[in-house]
């Protein structure tokens, strides 16, 4: 039997600036790396990447190991393009127009985004929002590096958009064809089983879950985030857990490593990490980072 190749990630801190979270993430063994590229907490609708500074990120990243086709970029939580309420709409599509502008200055394979919440209105109408704010963001930044803007499936708390396949295919066809694909979704493992997909019960079941999604959307996952769930399945809870010490458990992780779909891609852990804050200087891993990436290794050589 031949072992699976995986490309495995971590969202490491980045105090100190990028390329020293690309140094955090290549201490911990990972061969691919999840960063923000500006404060997640806010719109940064007006905030670019310098060429220079994307340099040392270049830089960083050779010396590591790690490609720029490995390097996801997450858009900032508070872009909600489902909204009704225009003004935040059109704040958040510019937001995210902005995220994939900085994004493709970094070289990365992707930019995910959560798709955000529909509020009080119709959720179709909410996903076709969505929709055209990926389209208005391929809009205003060229092809270039071919950096692509991907949905995150979220646990689909409230009314938050992108819990179902057909959530996230309704998005991607607000795209017109000739761009597709320059766009596409990601699964994160935590989301799926605290908006009650099988991910859990057996490896059929789990295949049967990734295999709706392809079905919905026509095609593969793009990336994945490996979390385990501090809360119970079906729960709507978003709250990340350790891999093997959450609700889903260890075991789902191996079958998931093991599906032909993870292959290629990058499969980016964002569970906690054991460092509440790091010395700028500090370029050892997270203690965390380390033994999760140890695990899943374990998963692939086992
Ligand atoms: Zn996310
Ligand atoms: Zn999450």
């Amino acid at each position: 039997m031949t072992v699976p190749h995986r490309i495995l990630g971590v969202h490491p801190a980045d105090d100190g600036g990028l390329p020293l979270a690309v140094q955090r993430a290549a201490a911990a063994g990972a061969r691919a790396l999840q960063v923000f590229t500006a404060p997640p907490t806010y719109y940064n609708e007006k905030v670019t990447l310098k060429p220079d500074k994307a340099a040392k990120v270049h830089a960083a990243l050779a010396a590591a190991g790690i490609a720029r086709q490995h390097v996801l970029v997450h858009a900032a939580y508070v872009l909600n393009t489902a909204s009704p309420e225009e003004p935040k709409a059109l704040r958040a599509r510019a937001g995210l127009a902005k995220e994939l502008e900085r994004s493709s200055v970094l070289g990365a394979w992707g930019c995910c985004f959560h798709p955000g919440s529909a509020g009080d209105s119709d959720p179709t109408d909410a996903a076709v929002r969505v929709g055209l704010a990926i389209r208005h963001a391929l809009e205003q930044v060229p092809e270039g590096s071919g950096t692509r803007v991907l949905i995150e499936n979220t646990a689909g708390a409230g009314r938050t958009m992108g819990r179902t396949p057909e959530e996230i295919a309704t998005m991607l066809a607000q795209v017109p064809p000739e761009w597709r694909h320059r766009t596409g979704y990601g699964l994160d493992t935590c989301h799926l089983f605290a908006a009650g997909h099988d991910i859990h019960t057996s490896a059929d079941a789990q295949r049967a879950t990734i295999d709706a999604f392809v079905r919905a959307t026509g095609e593969a996952p793009a990336f994945f985030h490996l979390n385990d769930s501090q809360h119970p399945f079906a729960s709507n809870k978003d709250r990340h857990a350790l891999l093997g010490e959450g609700m889903i458990g260890a075991e789902p992780f191996r079958w998931l490593l093991a599906d032909p779909r993870t292959a290629g891609i990058p499969l980016v852990l964002e569970t906690p990490a054991a460092r509440e804050s790091v010395v700028e200087d500090d370029v050892s891993a997270d203690p965390h980072d380390a033994r999760m990436i140890a695990l899943l290794e374990g998963f692939l050589t086992a």
